[in-house]
């Protein structure tokens, strides 16, 4: 469901579908009996018709509950039609659905396994800049990595705004074990700082080895591989999402 509440009120009823089916085994396999296994996990969700008012917080609304899969399989195999179809329900499927039925297109999203299932169940779940194509911004004096950073900035201030119940900011300690990672980190967070300006979270610093060892008791005081100790840590801070 969207969040914000800043949807555009329609008085038309709206028939903004989302479609679920197996579609891989479809096009995967194409035989009847591959048809017929896709056919069976077919379905369809229908969406507000006419549209109840959105209440502050959407998500908190429980009335809202989605149609049985018999009603899915029924709405599917009828002569439905659509202006957007979309393959694949990851986090580019979902995203792009969401994004089209708030527009008012009549939307069908088509998942060949689960939802969420492939590279978007595997995500370190990190809404973030990207600290390292800023680096990357830097040292290859790439004005489209700074773009993306900038852009990927003013996405994680949306997602923190928007959805305070899913994502939420996460303290990062990058760990320095030689003497030139303090500064060099440093900088490098403070460029990011600067880089997220009014998008950005708490401010970046830098941590003593003993304030680090209290705030992240895991952290190695001695590194193992190469015996060197720890000088410090640089702590910024970047989103994290609960896609569960
Ligand atoms: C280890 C790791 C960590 C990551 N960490 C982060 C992070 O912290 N933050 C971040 O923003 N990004 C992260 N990413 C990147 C992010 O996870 C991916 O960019 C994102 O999940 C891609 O989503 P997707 O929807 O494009 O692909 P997927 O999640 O793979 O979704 C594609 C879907 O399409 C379905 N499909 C494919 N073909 C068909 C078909 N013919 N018919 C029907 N369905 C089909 C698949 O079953 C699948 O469910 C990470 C990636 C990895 C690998």
């Amino acid at each position: 469901a969207p969040c914000g509440g800043t949807r555009p009120e329609t008085s038309s009823p709206r028939s903004t579908t989302i479609v679920f089916m197996a579609a891989r085994r479809l096009l995967g396999y194409g035989t009847a009996a591959g048809a017929a296994v896709g056919a069976a996990a077919w379905g369809i969700v229908q969406m507000g018709m006419p549209e109840p008012a959105l209440p502050s917080e959407p998500w908190a609304d429980a009335s809202v509950s989605a149609p049985s899969r018999r009603e899915q399989l029924r709405k599917l195999r009828g002569n439905e039609e659509f202006d957007v179809l979309i393959i694949g329900g990851g986090a580019t499927g979902a995203g792009a659905a969401v994004d089209a039925a708030t527009r008012g297109l009549r939307t069908a999203l088509i998942e060949g396994e689960d939802f969420g299932s492939g590279t978007s169940s595997r995500s370190t779940k990190l809404v973030h800049g990207g600290v390292r194509y800023l680096e990357k911004a830097v040292f290859q004096l790439s004005y489209g990595q700074l773009k993306l950073v900038f852009e990927a900035l003013h996405e994680r201030k949306n997602l923190l705004r928007n959805a305070p119940h899913l994502a939420r900011p996460l303290p990062i300690a990058t760990p320095c074990y030689h003497g030139w990672e303090v500064p060099y980190y440093w900088a490098g967070m403070k460029a990011y700082d600067l880089v997220a300006g009014a998008s950005g979270l708490t401010m970046s610093g830098f941590r003593t080895a003993a304030e680090s060892l209290a705030l992240f008791p895991t952290l190695a005081a001695v590194r193992e591989t190469d015996g060197a100790s720890l000088k410090g840590t640089i702590v910024y801070r970047d989103g994290q999402f609960d896609d569960a």
